[in-house]
Order: structure tokens, then C-alpha cells, then sequence
């Protein structure tokens, strides 16, 4: 799960990790406020939206006036903000950050993530901040450190030392950088993030560091016992058929090919993805029904694939293990007459009753073909939609 950055920073400064004052606004007149509680001189408008690469898109702009505030502010809410992370549609902005302005002596980049290669969480710094790391780790990888904690010792003055001489941070700055390197993994480990960056983290005239920017990814898995984290999840930018699919418990994720795909378990999605692929065509979505999947859970799933444009067939392939494939074909039968579907459909089913399952199928009356294994399903769905296209 995602956060907007203000959120991100107001998380953070609970764990006495410096980051500017601000106030969220959700009007011009709200933004006005904020810039007259902070007082100025210098405020920066910041475009709430879950991507980053804001600033070249216009998404932040400092300004040294309250009339440059309300200005900024009337001009960013409602925008569609287009940066590389929101792809070419853009994200429509709902919410803005009302910020004091930092002088900025350096910007520098630091981050921290589970690291599956070592199962660690890992820091990665780099004297290169503000801009795009995934550019520095191409063109210029020395100037990347990443150390990874051990979990079992935790976090200690020497990864701080560590990191502090990577980003050419000495004396008082270097404490100071040890101290948030210690709180920053607290936070981490506390709240069940997966994903940490600070892009910028700034040296000020002053010779302070401070968090500039913000990005915090939480681990799905854990929200249960992050009550007031699930509080700050923002539906505006979450896809609507991917909030509706995590009503009925179903793993959907929306893709950009036309074959849309109904499978149980995340491996065998990833193997019927990767299939599609291989027969010449891409996937519409990813989506897993799960293991117990109902009449009533296949319907919905039909009913959120077929919700968008994209999809010109579906293929649905399914192992019957817990599962039986004579329920899973009842429910494809009833939502494709339901939803009086007119994309050609691929059912592939194997397991336990698939013999019944078929039988439910080429007795429904609809033009469902059937397929006998993963081969055989991805070549005749990639068929069907050529065909009919
Ligand atoms: P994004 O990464 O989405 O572009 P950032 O929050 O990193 O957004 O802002 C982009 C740039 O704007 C920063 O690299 C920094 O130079 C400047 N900036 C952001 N916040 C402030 C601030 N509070 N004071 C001064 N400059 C800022
Ligand atoms: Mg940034």
C-alpha cells in the first residue's frame, strides 16, 4: 500500500526524523491558510499523488508569495499531473502539500528496502540525489553504496559511520546522519514498510540534514496490524476495478495486453502471463480468485475483467485441487450468461471433477472452448482473438 507524501513525512517525524513543517490543503483557501500559519518567506506547493518525477512535471514549485501560493495552488488542484511514474494518463491532483522552504547546500539520495537477494533490509545512499537513481545505478553504479543490516544485530553506529562517509558527511553531520539512519530503520521495522526513499535528503546552509521528499510503500501482508496506516490510504488513486476486486477478496492487478485472465494461485497467473506472452499477445490483468473461489467470486471476477475496454478475449485457467472444477464451471457458465459475454472465452481446467466440469461446460450452450492443457489454452485464446478482431 501507498502513502502521499505528507503522510509519508508525518509518519516519519514521529520517529524524530527531521522533515520541513507543512500543512495538506484540499482548496486554494486552505492553501492560503497553511502558507500564513508557516509564515514564509519561502513555501514550496507540492501536488499530492502517489508517483514521483512531481518537480519536472510541475507537480512542486516554490514560490516567495502568498498570492504565488493561492496562484499555484488554484493551477494544481484538479490538474492532471503527468510525470514518467503516472505513464502517459496521468494522475488527477486532489490533495497539495503546503511546505516551508528549505535552502538547500546539497542533495542526496537514501533509501531502504527488503532485500530478497539477502533477506535484509538494505540501505542504498548516493551523493546523487534529486534526480533519477535508476539513471545514476545505470551510467554511474560507483556512486551507489548499498549495506545491508543484519537483523539480528540491528541497526549500528557503524552503518551510519558507513553511509555518512559514502555521502561525504563529517563531524556534526555525520552524528546527525547516524542518528537518522537509526531512525529511519526503526520506522521501517515498526510500520511494516517495504520501500523507503528520501529523494532528496538535503544539507541545508545551515549544515542541517533534513528529509525533503518522501515515498513510503507499506507491506500488504501486514496492514492488519498497522490500524493507523490503513487510516491514510487514499482510494482516489487506486484503480477502481482493482478497489472493487479487494472487496471480494480477489488479487487483481490491471495490465495493459487485451486477454484478460482468471486463474487460482499467484504462480500459475505468472505462468499463464508469461504463456500468453510466448504465443505472441500480452495480458490484460493479472488476477487470482484464490482458493476457495465461489459462483458468486467467479461472476465478480468475470465482472471486473470485462470492465475493461482492453479486453478482447479471456482465458481462465484453473487447477482443481481444494477447489473443484465443476463449481468453478458452474460459475463461468452462470456469469457468462449473466453478462452475455461477447469476447470469445479459453477455459482451461484440470484437477479434481474436471471430467464433470467439462461436461457443465459443453452442455451450457455457450461458445466456450475448451482447452486441455496450458499449451493448448494460450495458442487458442491468442487464435480467438485474432480471429475475431
Ligand atoms: P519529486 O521527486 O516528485 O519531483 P520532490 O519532493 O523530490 O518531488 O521535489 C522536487 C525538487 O523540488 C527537490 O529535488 C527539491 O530540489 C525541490 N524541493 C522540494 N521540496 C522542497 C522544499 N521544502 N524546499 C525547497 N526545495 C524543495
Ligand atoms: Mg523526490
Amino acid at each position: 500500500m501507498n502513502i502521499h507524501e505528507y503522510q509519508a513525512k508525518q509518519v516519519l517525524g514521529l520517529f524524530g526524523v527531521p522533515v520541513p513543517r507543512g500543512f495538506v490543503a484540499f482548496s486554494a483557501d486552505e492553501a492560503v491558510a497553511a502558507a500564513e500559519k508557516l509564515g514564509g518567506p519561502v513555501w514550496v506547493v507540492k501536488a499530492q499523488i502517489h508517483a514521483g518525477g512531481r518537480g519536472k512535471g510541475g507537480g512542486v514549485k516554490v514560490v516567495k508569495s502568498i498570492d504565488e501560493v493561492r496562484a499555484e495552488a488554484t493551477r494544481m488542484l484538479g490538474m492532471t499531473l503527468v510525470t514518467h511514474q503516472t505513464g502517459p494518463e496521468g494522475k488527477e491532483v486532489g490533495r497539495i502539500y503546503i511546505e516551508e522552504g528549505s535552502d538547500i547546500a546539497r542533495e542526496l539520495y537514501l533509501s531502504a528496502l527488503v532485500d530478497r537477494a539477502t533477506s535484509r533490509i538494505s540501505f542504498i545512499a548516493s551523493t546523487e540525489g534529486g534526480m533519477d537513481i535508476e539513471e545514476v545505478a545505470e551510467k554511474t553504479p560507483e556512486k551507489i553504496l548499498t549495506i545491508s543490516v543484519d537483523p539480528a544485530s540491528g541497526i549500528s553506529g557503524h552503518h551510519g559511520r558507513q553511509i555518512a562517509f559514502a555521502l561525504g558527511l563529517e563531524g556534526e553531520q555525520a552524528k546527525q546522519a547516524s542518528a537518522l539512519i537509526a531512525n529511519l530503520y526503526q520506522a521501517f521495522v515498526e510500520k511494516d514498510m517495504s520501500l523507503l526513499e528520501i529523494n532528496p535528503l538535503v544539507v541545508t546552509g545551515a549544515g542541517d540534514l533534513i528529509c525533503l521528499d518522501a515515498k513510503v510503500n507499506f507491506d500488504s501482508n501486514a496492514l492488519y496490524r498497522q490500524k493507523d496506516i490503513v487510516e491514510l490510504r487514499d482510494l482516489a488513486e487506486e484503480d477502481p476495478a482493482e478497489i472493487e476486486a479487494s472487496k471480494y477478496d480477489l488479487s487483481y492487478i490491471k495490465l495493459d495486453g487485451k486477454i484478460g485472465c482468471m486463474v487460482n494461485g499467484a504462480g500459475l497467473a505468472m505462468a499463464t502471463m508469461d504463456i500468453i506472452k510466448l504465443y505472441g499477445s500480452e495480458p490484460a490483468n493479472f488476477l487470482d480468485v484464490g482458493g476457495g473461489a465461489t459462483k458468486e467470486k467467479v461472476t465478480e471476477a468475470f465482472k471486473i475483467i470485462l470492465s475493461d475496454d482492453n479486453v478482447e478475449g479471456i482465458l481462465v485457467n484453473i487447477f482443481g485441487g481444494i477447489m473443484r472444477c465443476d463449481i468453478i464451471a458452474e460459475g463461468v457458465v452462470a456469469a457468462a450468461k449473466e453478462l452475455s459475454l461477447d469476447v470469445p472465452l479459453v477455459v482451461r481446467l484440470e484437477g479434481t471433477n474436471v471430467d464433470e466440469g467439462k461436461e457443465i461446460m459443453a452442455n451450457s450452450g455457450l461458445p466456450i472452448i475448451a482447452a486441455d492443457d496450458l499449451n493448448d489454452a494460450a495458442e487458442k485464446i491468442v487464435a480467438a482473438v485474432k480471429e475475431a478482431a
